[in-house]
Parts: C-alpha cells; structure tokens; sequence
C-alpha cells in the first residue's frame, strides 16, 4: 500500500496539480524518485530527514523510500514537494494517521531544522486546487496571504513540521502572516503623473498616441533632455487593468518572489533594466527557466534606456514577445512559456559622445558634438535597419528651453488620468469595429476592413510610398499610426490630416 497526497508545481506562470505518491520497502535504505523530477526536488533527501529527526520524528531508515510524481509528463522543480513528502512518509510509516489527511493538499519547502520556507508561485498552484474543488491545501506561514487570495478553498498556514501536523490532524487554525492592506488610491499616486512635465509637446502627444495603439517608441535626444522622465510616466497613460490582467501580473510577481502588497496587484508594471542587462536578464533563462524583464513588463511597459549599448542579440530576441505577446525558453530538459505583452519604449544619445549628434550648436542650445564621423557612423550603425524599424513611433527630443519650464497653463498641465481617458475611448472604438489586439497589430491586407483611408489620405499615402523608400511594411506602420490618431479624434475614417501627423512620427530617429 502506498500513500498519496496533492501538491501542484508551476508551468510558466500558472500551476499544476502533482500527485505525490510515496511507498516504503524493508530494504537497504534508499531514497528514490521518479516523475521528471529537476534538481531542486532529488536533493530534498537531506532536508526531510532532517526536518522529521529535528522535528521528534523518525526517518524510516532500513527502508527504501519510492517516490513517484504524477503526471510523469510534467518537468517538475523546486522545493516545493519536500512538505507533502514529509507528510506522506509519516502516515506511510504509521507515526500520523492516515485518516487525517482526508481532503488535504500541501505544498512547502522544508529548512533543516524542521520550518517552513515561502516557496513561490502559490497563488498558481492554489488555484489549480481550487479548479478541481479541492478542499484544503496547507501551506508555509508567509505564503497564506497569497493562497488566501484565491477564496474558494480553505488555505492554512504552519511556520514549522510540527505546527502543519498539528493543524492537519486537530484541525487548528494555524498561523500566517497578513500584510497590511494597501490604500489603493494612495498606491496609485506613487506612479510619477504627466502634469509634472513642462514643454514637451510633440512628446506627450508621442505618448499618448503609442499607450492608445500599443506603438512601440523610440526617444532619440541629448543626455538631459527628459527622455526618461517621460518614459516613466507612460504606464499611467494606460487603461487600469482588467480582473483578468491583474490575476497575470500578481501570478507573476508571486512566480519572481517579488515583494508585494496584500491583495492582487493594481498597477500596470514599469520596468527599466539597465543597458548591461543579459539576454536571460531581459529574456528569461536559466534551469529551470526563470521569467525575465519582459516578462516582468508584461500588461504594462518595458523602457530600455541608451538602446544602442544593449547587446544586439538581447535586442534581436525582443522579436519574439513583440510578435507573440509571449516568450518561450527552451533548456536541454526544460520548455516554459511566459506572457510578455508589453508597450515598448526606447530612448538613445543622438551620439556617443553625449552631445546633441550634431556639429554645430543648435538652435537651442544643444552641446557641439565631438565624435568623429565614423564614431558617428558605427554607433548609429548598431541600431539601423531592421531594429530601427521596429519602432512605429520615432521622435528627437529637444532639450526644452528655459521659458517653457515655467509655463504654468495650457495643455502642459494636462494630467495623465486625462489623458488615459482619451486612450482608453480609442482603444473602446478598435475594439467596437471588431478587431483584434490593438492597431500595432493591423495587416496590410485587413486595410479596407479596419482602416478605411479619406480619398485624400489614400493620395497622400501612395506619394509616401512614391516618393521616399517606404516599403509596404513602412506603409503599413505608417497606416496603423494613422488609425490611431484618427480613434483619438474619434473618426471612423482616416483622413490626410492624420496621415501628415503619422507621417511626422516616423523621423529617422536623428536629425
Ligand atoms: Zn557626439
């Protein structure tokens, strides 16, 4: 006879139920599992043993110890597995009755001396429980605010082995630990608002057109001329999110082991790795897999700053969750797939030497350029063609004159709850035509259907096409910018006036 309890393990960011299963043999003794067991589990061993010894419980020794974790389908990891282990051996081995363990899941990972360690990515795996309607699922002591997240199910807490028995068995309450709750409106105000810049016109209008069609952006201005400062602000562009894009980004804050508030997670996320990232930084990597920044971005905003230091095959790999909204990491024995939708907004030097990238001082007031044109040449090289052209928005920033820091009135004072509402009314009407995704996302061949062009925008499109070296894949960005602009004004059609606007954020990215 063998003993089976419920535990779960993580896929990607959501969990998965893993029945674990153990036996024991009069043998030599001998501890061995199977079940596509990784690293983390086949050296829970020691920290069993001794967690039942320091606990007052007896290791089975002269008995071969058989684990089994099902589906043998799943790549399991982790130390999740050493709680229901544990358990398994002492009703296996008589020393707690079997009966006790009725309706109950566990999942924890196991210190020497017998406590319970927060393991991550709970809120998964309980709800995975709660998806079967499983009953209880007995937990470590910091992950039950977590797992209590879920409702649906009872989720107790235990700080050590003795404590999850105690619970088990006499059916105790437990113990757990619950952060204070957070002021959601007092949490919303640490986001950095638009209404703290001054000037910057062409810019704030850059921003709100990308956070309302998802348009990747690049920002190319000298050192000083606010390219971070407005990046930062375009989370809170966006529309709040939704139920559903809350539960994706808490599930992935509690996969990273991010801190975190009580309660699921409100804001959309900003996330701004420094240039020195490595791809399994940006990415994802590892074994098993661990998400990375894009992941971390995902339904909210990923800003990569001095874009052309990062490394090309980093960059190369944006391809991917650009293209999917996911991103999947492949090892030897391992294949996971993260979600990484993001809106993704660069920003670059005009040249390496910090200046304005132009020879001469400009109009206003940028510094005199010192890299020698071939400097020039490489450094812009880096990010030409293809990469470049990933951005359907491309702006020069200016650094902003002195009168214009202290306008106090006109359209600068404009708020970003303001301007989220106009975001949120274009986005209403992509989604009331029917469409699918945002207006990133538009095909050449879908035009008549989603984009109907005024005679004289189409005129002013075939010239684009005509005149400049716009390929049909330029045309196209040019065409899903216009039908932005024109949801922010509310037409149905898409007029010149918006392809001229559309055509203006489409510069080199240099001057
Ligand atoms: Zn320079």
């Amino acid at each position: 006879m063998s003993f089976r309890l419920l535990s779960g393990n993580l896929d990607g960011i959501d969990g998965r139920i893993v029945e674990v299963e153990v036996d024991l043999i009069p043998a030599l003794s001998s501890f061995v599992i199977s079940g596509l067991a990784g690293q983390g589990i086949r050296e829970s061993r020691e920290r069993i043993r001794s967690a039942l010894e320091n606990s007052g419980y007896r290791y089975p020794d002269r008995h071969r110890i058989v684990i089994n974790l099902a589906p043998a389908t799943l790549q399991k990891d982790g130390a999740v597995f050493d709680l229901p282990i544990a358990l398994s051996i002492l009703a296996e081995s008589g020393q707690v009755p079997k009966e006790a363990f009725k309706n109950w899941a566990a999942l924890g990972e196991l210190a020497l001396d017998g406590r319970l360690r927060k393991v991550p990515g709970s809120l998964g795996i309980v709800s995975a429980l709660r998806r079967v309607k499983h009953e209880s699922v007995l937990v470590p002591a910091e992950n039950r605010s977590d797992a209590r997240q879920v409702g649906g199910i009872r989720a107790e807490g235990a700080c050590d082995l003795r404590e999850a028995i105690a619970v088990i068995v006499e059916g105790g309450a437990g113990t757990g630990f619950d952060p204070p709750e957070m002021d959601t409106v007092a949490g919303q105000k640490l986001a950095p608002d638009l209404s703290d810049v001054r000037g910057h016109a062409v810019a704030r209008r850059a921003l709100e057109i990308a956070a309302a069609g998802e348009h990747p952006m690049l920002m190319v201005g000298p050192p000083g001329s606010g390219k971070s400062y407005l990046a930062s602000r375009l989370a809170s562009l966006l529309p709040p999110l939704t139920g559903q894009e809350s539960l994706e980004v808490t599930q992935i804050h509690d996969v990273c082991g991010l801190h975190r508030e009580s309660g699921p997670v409100r804001q959309r996320p900003f996330r701004s790795p420094h240039h020195s990232v490595t791809w399994a930084g940006l990415i994802g990597g590892g074994s098993p897999p661990v998400p990375g920044e894009v992941t971390l971005a995902h339904r909210g905003v990923l800003f990569l700053d001095e874009f052309p230091e990062i490394s090309r095959r980093s960059l190369e790999a944006l391809r991917e969750p650009l293209e999917m909204g996911e991103v999947t990491l492949s090892r030897s024995r391992f294949a996971r797939t993260y979600p990484a939708h993001f809106l993704l907004i660069a920003a670059m030097n005009p040249c390496p030497c910090g200046g304005s990238g132009r020879l001469r001082r400009s109009a206003t007031g940028g510094m005199r350029c010192r890299c020698s044109t071939a400097t020039l040449a490489a450094y812009r090289a880096r990010v030409s063609g293809p990469l470049l052209d990933r951005f359907d928005i491309r702006i020069t920033m200016e650094t902003i004159s002195g009168a214009s820091l202290f306008e106090e009135d006109g359209p600068d004072q404009e708020s970003s709850s303001d301007v989220s509402v106009r975001v949120e009314l274009a986005r209403e009407r992509a989604f009331l035509r029917g469409q699918q995704g945002s207006n990133r996302q538009l095909q050449w061949k879908d035009r008549q259907r989603w984009a109907p062009l005024g005679s004289r925008a189409k005129k002013f499109l075939i010239e684009c096409g005509e005149q400049g070296d716009l390929s049909t894949r330029g045309l196209t960005r040019l065409l899903r910018l216009g039908r932005t602009i024109a949801d922010l004004r509310a037409g149905n059609r898409i007029e010149e006036v918006d392809m001229i606007e559309a055509l203006s954020l489409r510069g080199p990215g240099w001057s």
